[in-house]
């Protein structure tokens, strides 16, 4: 009787599995902090993206970890980058999965911050004109590559708009924008810097992320992305801010995705390893209030699990 009147139901299409790409690696490293998570060589990637199509997973999302950084981001948008070659291996292999690319500066910075910095004296300013020209550059790059849809994650000014019109200057009007809309500082993205080698060497990334207070600016930078042409906007961290994503679901109807990032992936694993609660009822609860609360997407490190977990 409860499955005949059940208003939320969970399926694979509902994941989005991020992966994890590095120039540096043969083999595949677990992230200490994320277990079960793991770092990817290449060619573990290209099996990973195998795997999740197999078990009916729709989408990826990858990020890459270059073997150089340095001061202007050039591996961000190199065409031989660790992303673009993911990219190009992963359609090779597996036409029909949806291949989504994180786009930011972060893990290609000497600095570890997500755009162009001038530092003065004790001070240091991320120069958002300057970071939109190179990120606009670097989804260009995805989308030569073959991306489906490039995923905007550094919370400029401006980004959505820039990348559609470069985008659309090279003849890739098909390439979709899935639009960090509204991101938060928050304290959950712990796990993340890890896995992806991106912690800010000075300073903190408040200056450009969100305040968690501010639910009424949070609609207005969606606003702004939809005007530029965002096709899915994002909410990111996911439980704390439910609230958010229902507004964002509501207020402006598009498709939108939610980040249940890898603090919050963290927090549940380190309960059920004390015994807390049982880890697969505890994910299928979250889970179904990401959905229930408006999200289209969820973009979580459980992907492969959930497309067992939610079969029948
Ligand atoms: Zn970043």
């Amino acid at each position: 009787m409860r499955n005949l009147v059940r208003e939320t139901k969970l399926s694979a299409h509902d994941f989005v599995l991020p992966l994890f790409v590095s120039e540096k690696l043969q083999e595949r490293r677990e992230i200490r902090s994320m277990p079960g998570v793991f770092q990817l060589s290449l060619t573990d990637s290209v099996q990973e993206a195998h795997r999740a199509a197999e078990l009916g997973l729709q989408a990826v999302l990858l990020f890459g970890i270059p073997a150089r950084k340095d001061e202007q981001a050039t591996a961000a948008f190199a065409d031989d980058g660790i992303v673009q070659q993911a990219v190009r291996a992963i359609k090779a292999a597996v036409p029909d999965l949806v291949v989504i690319t994180d786009v930011c500066l972060c893990e290609y910075m000497s600095h570890g911050h997500c755009g162009v910095t001038r530092r003065d004296g004790e001070h240091f300013h991320v120069l958002n004109d300057e970071s939109v020209e190179l990120l606009a550059k670097t989804a260009l790059s995805h989308a030569a590559a073959g991306a489906d849809l490039v995923a905007p994650s550094d919370m400029m000014d401006g980004r959505i708009g820039a990348i559609r019109e470069l985008l659309d200057a090279n003849g890739y009007e098909q390439t979709g924008i899935m639009s960090y809309a509204v991101k938060f500082a928050s304290v959950f993205y712990g796990p993340f810097r890890e896995a992806a080698e991106s912690p800010p060497q000075f300073g903190d990334r408040r200056s450009y992320q969100m305040d968690s207070a501010n639910a009424g600016e949070a609609l207005r930078e969606a606003a702004l992305d939809v005007e530029e042409g965002a096709d899915i906007l994002m909410v990111k961290p996911a439980l704390p801010y439910l609230d958010i994503l229902w507004r964002v679901r509501e207020r402006f109807g598009k498709p939108t995705a939610v980040y249940h990032v890898s603090g919050e992936f963290a927090m549940v694993k380190a309960a059920a390893e004390k015994g807390c609660f049982e880890e697969r009822a505890a994910v299928l609860e979250i889970m179904t209030s990401l959905k229930r609360a408006g999200a289209d997407l969820i973009v979580t490190y459980w992907a492969k699990e959930l497309a067992e977990w939610t079969r029948n």
